[in-house]
């Protein structure tokens, strides 16, 4: 039978197809009937091309309900869907488009000039224009497909979407995702996070990215569930949205813009069920500050592009406390295990590297069958690149990325703990730690500290205080107050631009 996700996300949709599936922040309204029909246009559209099989539609446009249908129409149709960060400039693109060669790209027209050229020069043969207005060439094209449409067989092992990864750590890898991969771990969401009839989802993250795509947006549509769509997050208007919803999904930084409003009160929150947070960790201030305001205990999990959800803080009590700063469990179907360098176990509580295996494990990077290789064990579990440790209780913490290791001397400083010290320090709001070359310890730590607003923060104070706490190989050798950190789109912060910013202290 067919494993084509579409499939599986169509069968949820209600009996009722007049009910609404989208309700937009610009005041439109989308029924299931909308979506099925504009998505079997697309569809019509995207197959009277005569694309070879495993064509990728390369997308980037701003968001809207019809960029969704592109996605869902591009899975329908049974080619690979693959979205591109709207930040991202001419260099960027001609990466992108260079290395993964899509037969179609679809851009906003504003970009067209420029993107098209790109894409010309790639051997792309059809640039589509999309814009958040319902306007451009795509939607023109359609309207004169037919709104009747058989979905594309596909198997669970054929790829659905090629997503770039943020390019925290380095430059982006094209993360192969397979209809199979996607559906799996939907469906385990679905029933760990206990979707029910009635559940409103409010959607207000980036549609380019593994969270706001693939997270959300399953979540709400394999539930059946209406989504409230907001093009742009605004905290003041999602605390508004919520007397109408059930489920929140953010990347931290919503929920510290929305502790902002002093209209985040427990009565504004009194209709929803489950606040959920991930991408990027989740402060432990953040979470308590939320628990105070609303009553609600954030759900931080944790995942990435190349794996779509791999753990969960539990949902129902009776598995367990939301722990603040855990990224809680394996979802049901995934291992995880933390190993040192040599590949051996390390023991229960103590720090090492995150591997993962699972149904919802990618099928590799984009056309790079080396890095690929290197990142999977002999046994084949994938090295996820993170580094943590998992409890006598089984919750599984975050300490920081492999790279962002800081080897001083010898040792190991992992910079979660460090920065765990130093954001309980009055006046702190946040802070990052990175490690830079050093003549005598080959490597050390320099801290980077946000002050409260407000607050008067002293570099040298902190270090001090920092000593009559940890290990001398631990002290960060100096410490800078800047007004903010660097971060890309999805809130993740830019540890490269720091370590390079400080790269000449001591050398
Ligand atoms: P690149 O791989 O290109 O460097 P990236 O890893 O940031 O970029 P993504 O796939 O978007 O790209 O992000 C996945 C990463 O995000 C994880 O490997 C992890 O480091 C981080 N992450 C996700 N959720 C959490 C969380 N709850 N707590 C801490 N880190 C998280
Ligand atoms: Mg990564």
């Amino acid at each position: 039978d067919n494993q084509n996700l579409f499939a599986a996300l169509r069968a949820a949709f209600p009996a009722n197809l007049d009910e609404h599936a989208v309700e937009t922040d610009n005041g439109l309204v989308y029924s299931w009937r909308d979506l099925e029909r504009a998505t079997a246009m697309i569809a019509n559209l995207l197959q009277a091309l005569k694309l070879p099989p495993g064509s990728r539609i390369a997308v980037q446009v701003e968001k809207s309900v019809e960029a969704m249908m592109l996605y869902l129409a591009t899975l329908r149709a049974g080619y690979v869907f693959l979205p591109l960060n709207t930040a991202y400039q001419s260099a960027e693109i001609e990466y992108f488009i260079g290395n993964a060669e899509p037969a179609v790209v679809v851009c906003s027209t504003k970009n067209f000039g420029w993107v098209s050229k790109i894409a010309f020069k790639a051997g792309t043969q059809h640039v589509f224009t999309l814009n958040d207005d319902r306007t451009g060439s795509l939607l023109e094209r359609a309207a004169h497909h037919s709104d009747k449409h058989e979905i594309a067989k596909a198997k669970a092992d054929g790829l659905a979407a090629i997503l770039y990864t943020s390019g925290t750590t380095g430059r982006s890898k094209g993360a192969m995702l397979t209809h199979g991969n996607l559906l799996s771990n939907a469906k385990v969401l679905k029933d760990y996070w206990g979707w029910r009839k009635g559940d409103v989802l409010i959607h207000a993250l980036p549609i380019f990215h593994v969270h706001g795509l693939f997270v959300a947006m399953h979540g709400a549509l394999l539930n059946g569930s209406k989504m409230i769509w907001l093009g742009k997050f605004d905290p003041r208007l999602a605390i508004e949205k919520m007397r109408e919803a059930t489920v929140f999904m953010g990347v931290p930084t919503l929920y510290v813009r929305m502790l902002g409003e002093r209209t985040l009160t427990r009565e504004a929150v009194s209709h929803m069920r489950l606040f959920i947070s991930g991408s990027a960790p989740l402060l432990i201030e953040t979470f308590n500050d939320w628990k105070e305001r609303t009553g609600f205990t954030i759900l931080e999990r944790y995942g990435m592009s190349e794996t779509v959800m791999l753990t969960s803080n539990p949902y129902q009590e009776c598995d367990g406390e939301r722990r603040g700063g855990t990224v809680g469990f394996p979802l049901p179907g995934v291992g995880v295990r933390v190993m040192d360098d040599q590949g051996q176990p390390m023991p229960v509580g103590e720090i090492g590297g995150i591997q993962v295996k699972g149904p919802n494990v990618f099928k590799g990077y984009w056309q790079m069958p080396e890095k690929t290789k290197e990142e999977f064990t002999a046994d084949g579990w994938f090295k996820t690149g993170d580094v943590g440790k998992i409890d006598e209780r089984g919750y599984i913490t975050i300490v920081g990325r492999s790279k962002d290791l800081i080897i001083s001397g010898g040792y190991n400083v992992y910079p979660a703990e460090i920065e765990g010290y130093i954001n309980e320090m009055a006046g702190v709001a946040e802070s990052a730690l990175v490690g830079v070359p050093h003549p005598d310890f080959g490597e050390v730590g320099v801290a980077v500290v946000i002050a409260k607003p407000g607050a008067q923060l002293d570099g040298e104070q902190i270090v001090a205080q920092l000593k009559s706490k940890l290990a001398n190989f631990k002290i960060p050798k100096r410490c800078f107050i800047v007004d903010q950190l660097p971060r890309n789109t999805m809130g993740k912060v830019q540890k490269n631009l720091l370590r390079e910013a400080h790269r000449g202290l001591f050398v």
